[in-house]
């Protein structure tokens, strides 16, 4: 396996006395040594998102001695972020992710540049964005940018190290088609439909399950940057935190992929359209959390029904709610009246826009649902309802 580093790149970089001192646990490795510290510093990371596996990925990085790392992200700290954004720490709340990014890989490493990107990976920016830079490290929690950064990294013959998780399970793998090996398309042609899987936010995910995948990936970047050892190429590593196990699945490249494949008709990018927290039929009746409130002020002549699981009931919850979860809900439906108006809501607006779909098929007519779930209504009506 060669550096992704040119040779001319990194033959003219120099460490001074005290990046030697620093990088001395590097330089005393015998496969990697003052050259291999010498591709570190000439190379350039790019990092998309600085949530959860953004994190760990960003911050190794740094410590490593990257030359250049930039992030992509456009988002705000949550506290819901901090249980596994180590990026990020409470007194960050409410600012931009890059910010506090900005300065903790300052903290970590004043010697390596960060550029930030305050922005939403789109077709219109990301080939510009990534131009400089060496890789890309796929930190993403959606299936708009993961597509993008995908297509981005084969049509620009960048190594894409991927990395993505879900509660108890990770994943990584290397998707890099000029190298050999499939791209994320071939896995996975087509994006799913909305509702195939659940919301990026609804699913939940054990906070140091990005650590433990980002290092991961991390380690896959600095792998490639190096030229050492067996590059996550061609295969997937899954990892199931619970039952602690890898496994390891041989990936093939499919002929017939639409971006790397031998007639490719993908040919510059383009953003796709997965709605994953909008609703995914735009002609659903739906109200938005003012017309919510509106509504329960003048009394409660309908009935607020919440599709959340009772895990989520216990986070938060509107008064004078019917809980049935979404999945129970096609075997519940007795337990409505399709004479009494029924309101739909659930965290964010994905589900609810299910379940109404479920009640309109059943023949109810009198039905909405609310946009933007109790997240909407904790943002904009009651902060007391936490956000989570
Ligand atoms: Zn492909």
């Amino acid at each position: 396996m060669n550096s992704i580093i040119s040779e001319h790149r990194f033959t003219e970089v120099e460490l001074s006395p005290l990046e030697r001192q620093r990088y001395a646990r590097h330089l005393s490795i015998p496969d990697v040594g003052l050259e291999g510290q010498r591709k570190l510093k000439a190379s350039r990371v790019l990092c998309i998102g600085a949530g959860g596996l953004g994190s760990p990925v960003t911050m190794y990085l740094a410590a490593a001695g990257i030359g250049e790392i930039g992030i992509v992200d456009f988002d705000r700290v949550d506290y819901s972020n901090l249980q596994r954004q180590l990026l990020h720490d409470t007194s960050d709340v409410g600012k931009l992710k890059i910010e506090s990014a900005i300065e903790r890989l300052g903290a970590i490493n004043p010697g390596v540049r960060v550029k930030a990107f305050e922005t939403r990976l789109t077709s219109e920016n990301a080939a510009k964005i990534a131009a400089p830079y060496d890789l890309i490290v796929d930190g993403t929690d959606n299936f708009q940018t993961r597509y993008l950064s995908n297509d981005l990294s084969v049509l620009t013959r960048k190594p894409n190290v991927y990395g993505s998780i879900f509660r108890f399970e990770g994943q990584v793998s290397v998707f890099a088609p000029h190298l050999g090996g499939p791209c994320y398309r071939c896995l996975f042609p087509n994006p799913p439909e909305p509702g195939q899987v659940p919301s990026c936010a609804e699913g939940g995910v054990l906070g140091v399950l990005p650590g433990i995948i980002g290092c991961l990936q991390a380690n896959e970047a600095i792998k490639l940057i190096l030229g050492l050892g067996d590059p996550l190429i061609g295969r997937l590593v899954h990892f199931d935190a619970l039952a602690f196990r890898f496994r390891e699945i041989k990936l093939r490249r499919d002929p017939q992929c639409a971006v790397c494949g031998e007639n490719p008709t993908i040919t510059e990018l383009q953003d796709i359209t997965f709605a994953c927290d909008m609703n995914p039929s735009p002609s659903l009746p739906e109200i938005d959390v003012h017309q919510l409130k509106s509504r329960l002020e003048v009394g409660p002549l309908f009935v607020l029904l919440d599709v959340r699981e009772p895990a989520e009931i216990e986070v938060a919850r509107l008064d004078g709610s019917v809980v049935i979860p979404l999945g129970e809900l096609p075997a519940r439906l007795g337990e409505l009246d399709p004479a009494v108006e029924t309101i739909i809501h659930c965290k964010a607006g994905g589900r609810s826009a299910k379940a109404l779909q479920i009640l309109l098929d059943a023949g109810f007519t009198h039905v909405c649902h609310v946009k933007g779930g109790i997240n909407a209504w904790s943002a904009e009506i009651d902060p007391s309802v936490p956000l989570y």
